[in-house]
């Protein structure tokens, strides 16, 4: 915690400023306690089924949806999710605002070019979020993942993202992971993801959707 601090000031961003999600995904729910025992509020999970078991334990947190979405998972994770980090497509905000109205969302913005990273194409992005919010969803911002290689190859995308969110009007972007949170705060971010650097590698790390 005091390391990821120390990080972000070093990267030049304001640790009283720049949101962590403490991404929680792979470990246990005493885990997730000991986040939030320790100041860390914001949990983030990429898995439905796992969301839903922690936050039963874990009631105190802010949890936040960050991995693909699929349609049939949203009205059970509508009572506990703060914020939607990863609305991608239509049929996704057309169900949120049928199972949780008025719903905080980012959208996710595929800046990686890889297709497994998910996230909607750049160009999709304004439209995506003028029909977010014509559903009545408080859009907040916009979401990216950078792509697998050097943090420097983060770079270009975490910069459309900004580019965008400013384009659009968008406070919020989530952009940054244990491997290139530097690279995201010095590019503009205000909310980083950290799971590893935080909590150590994961066992059985999974990443598909369930
Ligand atoms: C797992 C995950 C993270 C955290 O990744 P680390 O490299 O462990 O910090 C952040 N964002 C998303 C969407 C994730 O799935």
């Amino acid at each position: 915690m005091a390391a990821l601090r120390d990080r972000i000031g070093r990267a030049g961003g304001d640790p009283e400023r720049v949101t962590i999600v403490a991404v929680t995904k792979g470990h246990g729910p005493e885990v997730c306690r000991a986040a939030v025992g320790a100041g860390l509020t914001r949990l983030g999970e990429n898995r439905a089924q796992e969301l839903l078991a922690k936050s039963a334990e874990v009631a105190d947190a802010e949890w936040h949806f960050v991995g693909r979405l699929q349609t049939n998972k949203v009205r059970a994770l509508a009572p506990v999710v703060a914020l939607w980090e990863s609305v991608d497509r239509r049929p996704v905000i057309d169900e949120l605002a049928r199972r949780a109205p008025g719903a905080r969302i980012l959208v996710q913005v595929n800046i990686s070019g890889e297709d497994a990273k998910g996230g909607c194409p750049p160009e999709r992005t304004a439209g995506l979020v003028h029909a977010a919010r014509d559903a009545g969803l408080e859009v907040r911002g916009l979401m990216g993942i950078g792509p697998i290689g050097p943090p420097e190859a983060a770079r270009p995308g975490f910069r459309l993202l900004t580019a965008l969110a400013d384009e659009l009007g968008l406070a919020e972007r989530s952009m940054g992971m244990t491997a290139d949170l530097e690279v995201a705060i010095e590019e503009g971010s205000t909310m980083i993801r950290v799971g590893t650097g935080l909590f150590g590698p994961r066992q059985g790390a999974q990443d598909p959707p369930d």
